[in-house]
């Protein structure tokens, strides 16, 4: 028979697996385990639209044997088994690409951190020098034989085997000066490990073990017997009273359930009494998931039905803005046939979803208090969702998460809360300032953030596409509009100044008049300010819509191309082109049209708009040298 070749990309990990001296070998046995509490999830899953697939419930089972004669180790369920293509499918390849990726970003680096998180399967090869598996799918006649002795490649060949369920025996390897490998023959050690990692696992997980029997003859010795125990409580973790639960059960249970790398950020556990009860288990993730801003990620939290999994994602019990969460919920009455359909009106589906929320909300609360740190680190990765589901709901979720939140400012650079911004306003500012623009750096030198920032006043940066359409639809925060600085009728000089500059722009009224001609629909407007401190132009907004707006509009297919921010041309009065051009008007109008179209360019680049006609301003450049 030939034997089949891994494929590359497994067989490099598998390699690597193997050869790494690395002192987690022990976590094989949970990754087995947990395969075999999957498989039986789904032959119970299916059983529920196709009774005769199922077994009693009481019938499910994960049994080990052990053979320490032979160095044989065997773990088998009666789960749903596997077919001939999914066992080349599964086992002729690295399943679980986190895995691979995680080794991919972090080459070279500490191998032991595969064996802490578990890779599947194929960490059964750290321990065992042969593999052979039978197995038998649902519904299938024909059970197959998959035997591998590592690198080399395995097999796949018909074989007998009576019940659907898979039985994978692991060839131990032999003792080396450095290994032992035989202790995971013996009976303590595996009671140990299924205690560690397994023990919340919802089937019996059973081994025979040495039993004395006392004789009832009280002269006779005492016998031994082998009986099979069940070794795990088969309490789900979290049913489990969370006082009793340690952070690494808590980490390693969410590594394994939802394939993160990385321990959680935060965790939440709790119990809900409503009509029924219910168990809620909740992580907030370190690090978004490379899919979470696409369309593709999909929120949810896992559902259980008294501890019979019904729904892999329920989005129903999470709000867009919190779908970065994971976890599960398990609640006494829901019907274990729900449909998505029928599950959506569900009344107590949605008394626990608004439970999930509450907590969420006080879980996030508690963050931002006491560790502010990692709170900034969580907003960084999901604040974004955050923002966008504020401008999706038109404000409508304004209250529930306005005081979440963050942004950079001008103050210290680091995130500051609207809170914490409005009350460290002076008393005089009537307004929130924010600056927009692709980067920080960018919007430092932006002439309307220094003019604001020049005034003593903090301004906020928003680097994203959606901090301005959030804040937009926030309207205000404690009363306080926001206002970009961009905005024409920006409140921060003295109303001497003001007034000063109303007679200022009267006076050149004729020169603005002609200005604003040569620029035609380009511009609403061309006027005198005494806000800028050195720049002599800038462009700014009239009405709802700002350039950074229209810049995200505009990179949008499907939206309004239409859409433009109404702009005006400000010139700095304090600067000596306002001379230049108040001598100009009435003297020398040809070279004042080039240079009112030079200063428009100069605005627009200054503020990440492209310039029209790049060739025209160049040569009209070179005309004024
Ligand atoms: P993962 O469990 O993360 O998917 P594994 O490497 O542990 O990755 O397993 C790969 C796949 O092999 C599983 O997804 C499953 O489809 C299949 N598999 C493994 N063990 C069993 C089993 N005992 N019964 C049925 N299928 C199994
Ligand atoms: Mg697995």
């Amino acid at each position: 028979m030939r034997k089949k070749q891994f494929k590359t990309q497994s067989k490099k990990m598998l390699d690597m697996m193997i050869n790494s001296i690395y002192t987690h070998k022990e976590i094989f046995l949970r990754e087995l385990i947990s395969n075999a509490s999957d498989a039986i999830d789904k032959r119970h899953f299916r059983s529920l639209t196709n009774t005769a697939l199922g077994l009693d419930m009481s019938a499910y089972n994960i049994h080990i044997e052990r053979d320490t004669d032979n160095r044989i180790l065997k773990i088998s369920d009666n789960g749903c088994g596997m077919g001939e293509k999914e066992l080349e499918d599964n086992l002729g390849t690295i399943a679980r690409s986190g895995s691979l990726e995680f080794k991919n970003e972090n080459e070279a680096e500490d191998i032991d951190i595969i064996g802490q998180f578990g890779v599947g399967f194929y960490s059964a090869f750290m321990v065992a020098d042969k593999i052979t598996i039978l197995t038998k799918a649902l519904e299938s006649e024909q059970a197959f034989k998959w035997e591998s002795e590592g690198v080399d490649g395995y097999t796949i060949e018909p074989c007998e085997k009576a019940d659907f369920g898979t039985e994978i025996t692991l060839h131990m390897k032999e003792d080396t000066e450095n290994e032992n490998y035989s202790i995971f023959l013996e009976e303590s050690k595996i009671r140990e490990l299924v205690k560690k990692y397994s023990d919340y696992i919802r089937y019996p997980i059973t081994m025979l073990v040495e039993q004395r029997v006392e004789s009832e003859n009280e002269e006779e010795e005492p016998r031994f017997e082998s009986v099979e125990q069940t070794l795990n409580s088969m309490v789900p973790l979290w049913k489990r009273d969370a006082k009793e639960v340690s952070e690494e059960e808590y980490n390693s249970f969410y590594h394994e359930k939802f394939y993160d790398f990385e321990d959680p950020l935060a965790v939440i556990h709790t119990k809900f009494e409503g009509t029924s009860n219910c168990n809620i288990l909740l992580y907030i993730p370190k690090k978004a998931p490379f899919d979470y801003y696409t369309k593709d990620f999909e929120k949810g939290l896992q559902l259980y039905s008294s501890g019979v999994m019904i729904m892999e994602k329920c989005a129903d019990l999470l709000p867009d803005y919190f779908s970065f969460v994971k976890g599960v919920v398990d609640s006494a009455d829901l019907s274990l046939n729900i449909s998505r359909e029928t599950l959506q009106h569900d009344h107590q589906l949605k008394i626990i979803a608004k439970a999930v929320e509450k907590k969420i909300i006080a879980e996030l609360k508690k963050l931002l208090k006491n560790d502010r740190e990692k709170y900034d680190a969580f907003f960084e990765q999901f604040g974004r969702q955050m923002k966008y589901a504020v401008y999706a709901s038109y404000g409508m979720q304004k209250e529930a998460l306005q005081d979440f939140l963050e942004f950079k400012s001008s103050n210290e650079k680091k995130y500051v809360t609207l809170s914490e911004y409005v009350a460290r306003m002076p008393e005089s500012q009537t307004a929130i300032y924010y600056a927009g623009g692709k980067t920080i750096d960018k919007i430092e030198m932006l002439p309307q953030t220094q003019a604001v920032t020049g005034k003593g006043i903090e301004v906020l940066y928003f680097t994203e596409d959606v901090d301005e359409f959030c804040v937009t639809m926030l309207g205000n925060y404690e009363q306080k509009p926001f206002k970009n600085v961009s905005d024409n009728d920006l409140d921060i000089t003295t109303d001497e100044e003001k007034e000063q500059l109303k007679q200022e722009n009267d006076t050149s009224k004729d020169l603005l008049a002609f200005m604003k001609e040569k620029l035609g629909d380009r511009v609403e407007e061309v006027l005198f300010t005494n806000a800028l401190q050195t720049h002599p132009v800038c462009l700014s907004t009239e009405g709802g819509i700002s350039t950074e707006m229209q810049k995200v509009l505009e990179s949008q297919p499907g939206m309004a191309q239409g859409i433009k921010a109404k702009t005006v041309l400000e010139i700095n009065l304090n600067h000596p082109v306002a001379q230049k051009l108040k001598a100009l008007y009435g003297t020398d109008n040809e070279t004042l049209e080039k240079y009112t179209e030079i200063l428009y360019a100069q605005a627009c680049l200054i503020c990440g708009l492209p310039v029209e006609n790049p060739t025209e301003l160049s040569n009209l450049v070179c005309d004024l040298m």
